[in-house]
């Protein structure tokens, strides 16, 4: 994967962790890998009663993703991906899942309640009560559809 989205993607991870990017080569053969990881990761972030949540468990055989821990010149343990491909990416993604869970911020990890939008986002609000990726975008547009819903009720009753 090579381009100006890998180039964003690596400065925004790196800037966010303060790590410099793992070189990370992908080709054709890791595409179905790294689609299996997007529903897999798709299915952590939504809550266990969507109705749009795949069935069973996860695809991938995250259980076997190879890891490295390092104590670094600091002191401090560093969880490092190993692997290759599209493995590489998954071993990626779940030690930032697990620090997440570690940190407890993984519950603000959540999909946009719009099922055509669905967009995953990090719910920044105080009480982590957030449901719209962008209330603008699709939190009023979904009100607007329950006003009108209602008022459609409403005058069909009387
Ligand atoms: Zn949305």
């Amino acid at each position: 994967m090579r381009g100006g989205t890998e180039d964003l993607g690596k400065s925004l991870w790196s800037d966010a962790t303060r790590r410099p990017a793992p070189g990370i080569d992908l080709t054709a053969e890791d595409v179905q890998g790294l689609r299996d990881l997007r529903q897999d990761l798709n299915r952590l972030v939504q809550p266990p009663t969507s109705e749009s949540s795949p069935e069973g468990g996860p695809v991938t055989s995250l259980m076997t993703l190879p890891t490295a821990l390092r104590l670094d010149e600091h002191g401090r343990i560093q969880a490092e991906p190993r692997g290759t491909g599209w493995r590489q990416v998954a071993s990626l993604a779940l030690i930032e899942a697990y620090q997440a869970q570690c940190t407890d911020t993984l519950r603000r990890l959540k999909t946009c309640r719009n099922p055509r939008c669905a967009t995953s986002f990090y719910d920044r609000s105080r009480n982590s009560s957030g449901v719209w990726h962008d209330v603008r975008a699709c939190g009023n547009a979904a009100n607007l559809r329950n006003y009108r819903a209602r008022k459609r009720a409403g005058t069909e009753q009387a």
